[in-house]
């Protein structure tokens, strides 16, 4: 009996060594899968003196969102495209904004691509970031009951202590609002609210409606027009002091109705990135001319530069010689992840030592891109890599 009981003793005590042995196994393995194996996102430094990040949005629907980091300064310029976006903005931003404040937000104007994050009761980005100073429009048609929701948030975050100014009021500098905000101690930094026309003129589109602003790093300039269409940018070339910039965030999603001649040849662009998913049919079926980016759009930066950018395209345009896709039913193209990456999460980053592009999938060109080869024509001014 007493032998009995030695032995299961002892064979309490080898099961013992072997659990350790199999934790032991198991928690290496989870090491080891986790250094070598498990594929995470890149995770882009902020670094630089100050870095335009334009934000995937978790769908192939054309829409705006680019965070601004300019030291410790956080700043929101628009954020579309629909509201199931905001988990995905809100994910990209916890990565780098550290005391859930955005410093500043830019609503260009009240179309939902550009609105929606900001236009959901209770869980929108107001909701969940405090924010300093709130930038958005003076005109609009809108009579959408998204835009009423978004007026209802901003509301709601003025009451908490958010400062409220329409763009033509800054331009202007009264009602609280300002032209130039430092984003620098050394003033080297700043944020320029540009004027545009139709911030109080009628237009007959509302995409004219859009704040425009310009952002200095010493001399280098960063634009962005919203969705400003060809009129627009003429007038903004004839009221504002432009000149060559370093980056142009595609006029409406690089679509055919803007970056006209005029407005290019003003700002002479470096880098363009078009916030859009290339060949989704969203707003046209005619893959090869009426889906963003627009050959037009192509045709007009060409000249000035090849370093075009693009985040995500439809898993469509992989089909070689397919121009339309073969099932455009709602079903197929409200479902969440049904785009593939071109260049993914694109970061811009400006430094003292100069300008440079960071992807979190890849930094092949546009012109470079099976996309564009299946279905834009390569301008005189760009060279196949
Ligand atoms: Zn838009």
């Amino acid at each position: 009996m007493a032998r009995r009981r030695y032995r299961r003793k002892k064979l309490s005590l080898t099961s013992i060594i072997l659990s350790i042995i199999l934790l032991l196994i198991i928690i290496a393995g989870y090491y080891v899968y986790n250094t070598y194996f498990k594929e995470e996102e890149p995770f882009i430094e902020a670094k630089g003196d100050i870095s335009f990040h334009f934000v995937m949005l978790g769908n192939e629907y054309a829409g705006d969102c680019v965070y601004v980091k300019a030291g410790e300064n956080d700043i929101l310029i628009d954020a579309g495209s629909n509201t199931s976006s905001i988990d995905d903005i809100e994910n990209y931003l916890n990565k780098y904004v550290t005391d859930d404040k955005l410093e500043y937000v830019i609503v260009t104007h009240a179309h939902e691509d550009h609105i929606a994050g900001f236009a959901e009761e209770n869980g929108s980005l107001f909701d969940l970031f405090e924010v300093g100073v709130i930038i958005d429009f003076p005109k609009t048609e809108s009579t959408s009951k998204l835009y009423s929701t978004y007026q209802a948030e901003r509301s709601a975050e003025v009451s908490l202590g958010a400062k409220h100014y329409n763009a033509l009021d800054c331009y202007n500098n009264i009602n609280g609002g300002q032209r130039i905000f430092n984003l620098s101690d050394d003033g080297n930094i700043k944020l320029e609210i540009l004027y545009n026309y139709f911030y109080d003129h009628d237009a007959s589109t509302e995409n004219n409606y859009s704040v425009c602003v310009q952002f200095h790093h010493g001399p280098r300039k960063f634009i962005f027009t919203g969705d400003l269409e060809e009129k627009g940018e003429e007038y903004l070339v004839d009221y504002n002091d432009l000149s060559k910039v370093e980056l142009y965030k595609a006029g409406h999603h690089g679509s055919s109705t803007s970056s006209c001649e005029k407005f290019m040849s003003a700002i002479k662009p470096n880098i363009s990135v078009a916030q859009c998913c290339a060949g989704s049919v969203e707003y046209s079926d005619d893959i090869k001319k009426g889906t963003f980016p627009t050959q037009s759009y192509i045709d007009a930066i060409a000249p000035y530069t090849e370093k075009v950018y693009v985040p995500i395209t439809i898993d469509i345009v992989q089909v070689e010689g397919q121009d339309t896709p073969s099932d455009t039913s709602d079903d197929k193209y409200d479902n969440k992840g049904n785009y593939q990456l071109l260049n993914g999460n694109i970061v811009v980053i400006s430094e003292e030592s100069g300008v440079m592009v960071e992807c979190s999938n890849n930094a092949t060109l546009l012109k470079d891109t099976a996309w564009f080869k299946n279905y834009r024509t390569l301008p005189n001014d760009w060279k196949v890599a």
